[in-house]
């Protein structure tokens, strides 16, 4: 078990006003966001006068199991996947988060990580505020709360002014649904139109899911307002003059292959990705064969470009969440051999290819690679669509510590020991920027220890806001 992850958590949140069936449509499009986050779900639903709320530890399908779900009425509602690194998960923490202030309840669904919550959290303390939970998405409940924000004009501007980091927000009151994306733009954030409504969702294949139209994204320090007046947007901040830091990760891994993000399709970069790589690291072989799912893609782009034969050598069990995913070390590691099967007859004897999308800590490389020698393969060559992820992240995504990342430091020859591979070779960083457009416009933090801002010193150990043992 890990003893030191930050407390980043990777989310999807998806929001609706205005729509028909509207616990439905936010049920429908959390579960085209699974992806995001499988630790825990919520959603809320107001219907102008009252807010109900249903969420939980455990899938979005579990959600309908609950007696909540059949209250949820009403014309509007945000929902939440979560996922945290969070060694003991508190259902306190599960999101939406909702409150009850002295103008009405508001309740937001986060996704990113703020980069100045400690020193945030600790001024309110101070000041006598309570918090409900250990997650830093709180904090701006406790800032919209603050008289000094509630009773000044564009109250939810100015909260969200004071958040630094990485922040897709969706905000809810009473009669209105908002949302909001940080001044870097680090997580993507979709407007959609359904009827006469409205829908926001971290990805666009969320909006797919629903049957609403893709509208725009939300812009990097924006505040979009959807009520019954219709949709309105604000700056909450000044403009950034230099370079946008949309998470590159995106594209080489989070987001699902049939969105669209931050205005380029994931399977079009991916494929682009495949393609580089082929190019930078050949190598004869008799076949590529992707690791399943976000391997696919660019393993596709690496056999058109290569013109070795792309298979199926590995079989997934969907039955079993992503790795990654997973927030605890062991859960990870025992996942591994349930959640990908190699396809004997396809792989054995053969040169292959096994084209992946990153290597993290490299144990679960090592046991695929191992996993097709005893199948028979001849050779096993590892090509990864991105580069050697040295370097945490800061801004939403669970990353090890530095010292759980296999290449920090190691040589590419190292980790190719470590994992027993015949050959390993990685995208460069000019071939993954190479795959998306604008790629100034691109955080490329954990390949680079360059970030888009100087994140300062702040506690950022997993349990920084973590101080109370007990369970909520
Ligand atoms: S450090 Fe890496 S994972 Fe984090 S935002 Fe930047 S590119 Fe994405």
């Amino acid at each position: 078990m890990q003893t030191d992850e930050r407390p980043k958590h990777y989310c999807g949140i998806f929001g609706v006003f205005g729509v028909e069936d509207t616990a439905r449509v936010i049920y429908d499009g959390l579960f085209s966001l699974q992806h995001r986050g499988q630790e825990g779900a919520g959603i809320c639903v107001g219907n102008g006068e009252r807010v109900f709320t249903c969420k939980g530890m455990g899938l979005v399908g579990e959600l309908q199991n609950r007696p909540q779900f059949s209250e949820l009425k009403g014309h509007l509602g945000i929902g939440h996947v979560r996922y945290s690194t969070t060694g003991a998960p508190r259902p306190a923490n599960v999101q939406p988060l909702v409150v009850e202030c002295i103008d009405g309840i508001w309740a937001v669904a986060h996704n990113g990580n703020l980069t100045n919550a400690h020193k945030l959290r600790k001024n309110y303390q101070e000041a006598g505020s309570i918090f409900q939970t250990s997650t830093d998405s709180e904090l701006l409940l406790h800032l919209i709360a603050d008289p000094v924000f509630r009773t000044r004009p564009l109250r939810v501007e100015r909260a969200l002014a004071e958040l630094q980091g990485a922040f897709s927000y969706l905000v809810m009151t009473n009669n209105a649904v908002m949302a909001a994306r940080d001044r870097y733009g680090f997580r993507p954030l979709s407007i959609g139109k359904l009827g006469s409504g409205y829908v926001f969702a971290s990805e666009t294949c969320a909006l797919e899911q629903v049957g609403a139209d893709y509208v725009r994204d939300v812009l990097p320090g924006e505040l979009v307002v959807a009520d019954k007046r219709g949709i309105r947007s604000s700056t909450f901040c000044e403009p950034v003059t230099v370079a946008l830091g949309q998470c590159i990760f995106e594209h080489v891994y989070f987001a699902r292959p049939d969105s669209v993000v931050f205005g380029q399709s994931v399977h079009d970069s991916r494929i682009r990705l495949g393609r580089r790589l082929a190019k930078e690291a050949p190598v004869e072989a008799d076949l590529v064969i992707p690791v399943p799912d976000s391997g696919a893609s660019a393993a596709l782009g690496y056999s058109q470009a290569s013109g070795i034969p792309l298979d199926y050598g590995f079989i997934r069990n969907h039955y079993i969440g992503r790795t990654f995913i997973m927030p605890v070390q062991s859960q990870r590691s025992d996942s591994v051999d349930m959640k990908l099967a190699v396809v004997p007859h396809v792989v054995r004897g053969k040169r292959i290819v096994v084209v992946d999308d990153s290597l993290i800590r490299g144990t679960t490389s090592r046991r695929r690679v191992n996993a097709l020698r005893e199948a028979g393969a001849k050779e096993v060559h590892l090509r990864i669509s991105c580069p050697p992820t040295r370097h945490p992240c800061y801004f939403g995504i669970d990353f090890p510590t530095r010292t759980e990342l296999v290449a920090a430091d190691k040589t590419v020859e190292e980790v190719c020991k470590f994992v027993g591979a015949d050959s390993l070779a990685y995208n460069s960083l000019e071939g993954l920027l190479s795959a998306v457009d604008h790629p100034d416009d691109f955080c490329t933090g954990c390949f680079t220890g360059k970030y888009p801002y100087d994140v300062g010193t702040e506690e950022r150990r997993k349990n920084a806001l973590e101080t109370w043992a007990g369970a909520m």
